[in-house]
């Protein structure tokens, strides 16, 4: 296995559904290949003699294996062919999770999210309107609200950063507060909430510097969305208090000490400060 594989973070996934909040003591270090071990935490894949019935952890859907990792993940064959945008669409629309930043995470581990890439600007705005509709125990605003954000999203081109001054993340950001609002060009109270949506998120992402990075912008754009809503809308949008990133070295052009999640960093949202 190459070098770069072997001291990777990621996520302790043990549990995960009652996962609720990220935890620099919960990051261990573990390798990320994903092409030999489980797709979801990485650990290494027991082959068992009798199948067991087990859900996927992508669509929920049931299925007859063999083959689970030592925390009991199962993805379907389906799920794990699935191009970027759909297992986005999929995982989210049957996801019960309220966290934001742990959907992300999660979904950032499918070998269809690159490193970087336009998915990014999807992955933002389904991420939150899962956790907001989980969180407000509308769940089942969630599959028109995520395919209309998919439809949006991918008017968002590749490298609009760098190029137009308008970071995709931000963006998604604005997409999901347009959705929630229910905006249009014409609202008024609305169209304010995500202008000012993006408006947040692009000031905390350019302040960051670049290169650029879509782990770094995402992780950005959630807790700014996160707090705005709970700020301006009074909804609980759970992040966590701590998120170190589990990707960095997979980055080349990983700013390493520069960047706050790279070592781990608290994470400051009103919401948090109210908690503690
Ligand atoms: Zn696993
Ligand atoms: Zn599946």
């Amino acid at each position: 296995m190459k070098e770069i594989f072997k001291s990777l973070n990621r996520i302790s996934t043990e549990r995960i559904v009652n996962f609720v909040e990220l935890r620099i003591s919960s990051i261990k270090h573990l390798k990320l290949d994903n092409k030999n071990g489980c797709l979801i935490c990485g650990e290494d894949l027991v082959y068992n003699n009798l199948q067991k019935r087990i859900e996927c952890f992508y669509c929920k859907n049931t299925f007859e294996t063999n083959v689970l990792c030592k925390n009991h993940h199962y993805v379907c064959d389906e799920c794990h062919s699935m191009p970027a945008y759909s297992a986005i669409e999929t995982f989210c629309s049957k996801s019960l999770l309220k966290n934001p930043l742990e959907i992300a995470i999660l979904l950032m581990h499918h070998p269809s999210i690159k490193m970087h890439g336009p998915e990014h600007h999807f992955l933002v705005a389904a991420s939150l309107l899962t956790a907001y509709y989980n969180t407000t125990n509308e769940p089942t605003n969630k599959s028109v609200m995520l395919s209309e954000a998919q439809k949006r999203a991918k008017n968002i081109l590749g490298g609009f950063c760098g190029y137009y001054g308008n970071c995709g993340a931000a963006v998604g950001t604005g997409i999901f507060m347009s959705l929630i609002t229910h905006s249009t060009p014409l609202a008024k109270e609305e169209w304010k909430l995500c202008n000012l949506m993006t408006s947040n998120s692009l000031h905390s992402i350019a302040h960051a510097g670049g290169p650029r990075c879509c782990k770094r912008n995402t992780y950005l754009a959630i807790i700014e969305a996160s707090r705005f809503v709970n700020e301006n809308l009074q909804i609980p949008l759970k992040t966590g208090k701590q998120l170190q990133c589990p990707f960095s070295q997979l980055n080349r052009e990983c700013k390493k000490e520069e960047c706050k999640f790279y070592k781990g960093c608290n994470i400051d949202t009103s919401f948090a400060q109210n908690e503690s």
